[in-house]
């Protein structure tokens, strides 16, 4: 995903290797690859077995994924950037009507137009958007795109950004009113990391302040799944790093995982070796890339890039009999009116835990009967 990425070891993006190895059902795959659709999933190769038998069909998927409109058509390959990030669209969405962890409450893609690539940074405030941009310029190692391409909306006009964005001879093109298509990678982009994220959220039952992981697994997800714009016969990481990705221990979302623990960190000799949780998505945590782990308590975020281990067919959440309503999920994510009460829990944190702790106890007996 960066201008000089094919030289760089893949391992620098690629997050760590779970001990976990497993061969997934077409279900189990369609959901690790974020509700990818069936013939996509079909032609893609990224160490994950294809589909064998009949297209999945998936609840999730018709609720999450239907669309009205059809979207326009691709713009000439040949007059696009024919470099990683030297053209860019950016977009910023929300405002969430959840704070999300790290108390953000929007989104900002930042779209490679040559590759498709995605990287997306987070805010509290539309007008901190020139935050981002500066840590999105330091992701793709600090070189600044040729052109940045965005709508009109104040975040984007400030005077603090043209002074930057100037200085660095950075082309700023913001399209005209009724011109969609001169931003259409973002805005879709915009559309398809939603599209994806309320899908993950759908089939998990996570509080939704757990939005941002969301999000970043969503674009996580898209980098290594979605056809580049280039060449459209490879994926984004494909075009970027010229090999195949390899897929095939990146757990489902929301899937039970448990972090290693090493033995400074265990009170006793009869300690657990590891801390149970459950996988919230690859993506930046506190400057940390890596997997995304929250703890039975659901408050507390870990990143880890070596120490998972993970069960692709356990899902803490989803198993709960308690489970607060599914939905809760389908409300829109976001809304001008930004009322408190949708982020109320209908349940309380204790029984969460117990819930969890419960299976967990329950899958270890299993385990030990097996044994
Ligand atoms: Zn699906």
């Amino acid at each position: 995903m960066r201008a000089t990425a094919s030289t760089k070891p893949a391992s620098e993006i690629l997050p760590a290797i779970p001990i976990t190895q497993y061969t997934p059902s077409d279900n189990t795959v369609h959901n690790t690859l974020g509700h990818i659709s069936y013939q996509h999933g079909k032609q893609l190769d990224v160490g994950l077995p294809q589909p064998s038998g009949k297209a999945v069909t998936c609840p999730i998927c018709i609720t999450a994924k239907t669309r009205r409109t059809a979207r326009p058509l691709p713009s000439d390959i040949a007059k696009r950037a024919q470099h990683p990030w030297q053209d860019v669209s950016v977009d910023l969405s929300g405002k969430m009507r959840t704070q999300g962890i790290t108390n953000v409450y929007y989104f900002i893609p930042f779209v490679c137009n040559y590759s498709g690539a995605k990287i997306v940074e987070f805010v509290e405030r539309n007008s901190h958007f020139i935050h981002a941009y500066r840590r999105f310029v330091a992701r793709i190692d600090g070189v600044q795109p040729h052109k940045l391409r965005t709508d009109k909306g104040g975040e984007f006009m400030s005077t603090e950004l043209k002074e930057l964005l100037e200085l660095h001879f950075v082309h700023h093109q913001t399209r005209a009113v009724d011109e969609h298509y001169s931003i259409g990678t973002s805005e879709n982009a915009v559309g398809r990391l939603r599209e994806t994220s309320i899908a993950l959220l759908l089939q998990v039952n996570l509080p939704s302040k757990f939005w941002p992981c969301a999000i970043q697994h969503s674009a996580f997800l898209s980098n290594y799944t979605s056809r580049s714009r280039a060449k459209p016969k490879l994926t984004v990481y494909e075009l970027i790093y010229q090999q195949k990705a390899d897929m095939s221990k990146i757990p489902p979302f929301d899937a039970y995982c448990t972090v290693y623990r090493a033995r400074e960190q265990r009170q006793g000799n009869l300690d657990l070796p590891s801390t149970p949780g459950i996988f919230v998505g690859v993506g930046l945590y506190q400057k940390t890339l890596g997997y995304m782990v929250t703890d039975t308590t659901l408050n507390k975020l870990t990143v880890t890039r070596q120490h998972l281990s993970f069960d692709p067919q356990l899902f803490p959440l989803r198993l709960r009999p308690t489970a607060p309503p599914l939905f809760r999920n389908f409300h829109r994510l976001t809304s001008t009116q930004a009322p408190a009460s949708t982020t109320t829990p209908t349940q309380s944190l204790p029984s969460r835990v117990t819930g969890l702790f419960f299976l967990f106890l329950l899958r270890k007996h299993f385990i030990t009967e097996k044994m």
